[in-house]
């Protein structure tokens, strides 16, 4: 009978050895491989890769595991060479973003969970396009191991297009050459696919791999109420960020039609028992968009909104997209609701630099503009 074969990049250390054990191979060479695939990036099981594996382990991998990985149909570089965004390819051509982002000398991978997205935000390019399928973990950290083989082929070759300096430090010093942060706010709402993304996010923790910290992974949600509740049960070791968008439950709404299935009071009740429970700060993001959310008095709503909670918000400026005809705020008006939350209610905020727009590096828009 003709089983699957195993995906290694799916496989957790302990049930890499448990394979192993499995085959009947001594748990070194589980060892080994692993660090081909964490430490050297191997992206092939052939003998250059895995040079100290035994030709019986090698060809038993051969015949029953893949390292399958997305293949890049495109690799497009934003005009100031802060962002590179990936098209990647799946076995099932299915396509899914992946982004490398240089922002203040850190070196950031934005990683798709789902092709497509259920929850179809209005201005949103992904959820424009519909809910596609999950990815599995080997999908998800394989678009990590992406972009950390084109850092090291960076610092390696010091390419200018793969490590465009910037404005100081230059981007090729050692401590931009490693992935050391990853963010989940590509493609999909993570926690509508919750075992494949805490399986991955396991996977790129690993202190004998990737080695990721906790407080280098952060997993944006457009506000799944059992999700949040889930992960604060469980303690999961990761920054939070919440899509919020609107402070006024008709208005969001409209803006997110999830909203109806898990109300903005809901919403707030789950983010204040996962605040409670981790001790942990929560990011709230606002997609500003003119006329729509970013008056002042919509800026005193969210202040009203998070008083008592830890809460940073990160205001994005929206990426107009083909089917949503709002604009993007205007810069003043993305600083005077900056300076409201500051002054009249404590609360930190960031700007998100439109860096990228040029390729179309908001959410899903580089899947849609190549279709
Ligand atoms: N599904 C998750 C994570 C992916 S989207 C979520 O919704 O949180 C990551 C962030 O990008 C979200 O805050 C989302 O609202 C925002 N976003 C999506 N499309 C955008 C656009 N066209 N312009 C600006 N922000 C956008
Ligand atoms: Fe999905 Fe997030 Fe886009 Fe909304 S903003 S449609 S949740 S990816």
């Amino acid at each position: 009978m003709h089983t699957a074969r195993v995906n290694l990049h799916g496989l957790t250390r302990e049930q890499l050895h448990v394979q192993f054990a499995r085959w009947g191979f001594p748990s070194v060479h589980a060892a080994r491989l692993w660090s081909h695939l964490y430490l050297d990036l191997a992206d092939s099981l052939s003998s250059a890769t895995l040079p100290d594996l035994p030709v019986r382990v090698r060809d038993r991998l051969a015949a029953e595991a893949t390292l399958e990985s997305p293949r890049t149909a495109l690799a497009t570089d934003s005009s100031d060479g802060f962002t590179r965004k990936y098209l990647l390819r799946l076995s099932d051509d299915e396509r899914i973003e992946t982004v490398l982002m240089r922002f203040t000398g850190r070196v950031t991978a934005c990683i798709s969970s789902q092709a497509g997205c259920a929850m179809g935000c209005v201005f949103c390019a992904t959820g424009q396009m519909g809910f596609l399928r999950d990815l599995t973990p080997a999908e998800i950290v394989a678009q990590a191991l992406h972009v950390a083989r084109t850092l090291r082929r960076a610092s390696e070759a010091a390419d200018p297009a793969e490590a465009r300096p910037e404005s100081p430090p230059p981007a090729t010093t050692a401590s931009s050459s490693r992935l050391r942060n990853v963010v989940l706010m590509g493609m999909g709402e993570p926690l509508h696919n919750y075992d494949a993304v805490m399986h991955a996010i396991d996977i790129l923790r690993d202190p004998a791999g990737l080695a990721l910290g906790a407080e280098r992974i952060t997993l944006s949600t457009v506000g799944v109420v059992p999700g949040i509740l889930r992960l604060a049960r469980e303690r999961r070791p990761l920054h939070l960020a919440v899509s919020l968008h609107s402070a006024d439950s008709a208005e969001r709404a409209a803006l997110v039609p999830v909203a109806k299935k898990w109300p903005l009071d809901e919403l707030m009740a789950a983010c204040r028992t996962y605040s409670e429970t981790t001790g942990r700060r929560i990011f709230y993001e606002w997609t500003l968009i003119e006329g729509k959310n970013d008056s002042p008095e919509h800026a005193r709503a969210v202040g009203r909104l998070l008083r008592g909670l830890p809460a940073q918000v990160n205001l994005i400026p929206l990426n107009p997209t083909t089917q949503y005809d709002g604009v993007p705020t205007r810069p003043e008006a993305a600083k005077r609701f900056q300076q409201i939350l500051a002054h009249e209610f404590s609360l930190p905020s960031t700007v998100r630099q439109r860096r990228g727009l040029d390729i179309a590096a908001g959410c899903g828009q580089l899947a849609v503009a190549a279709t």
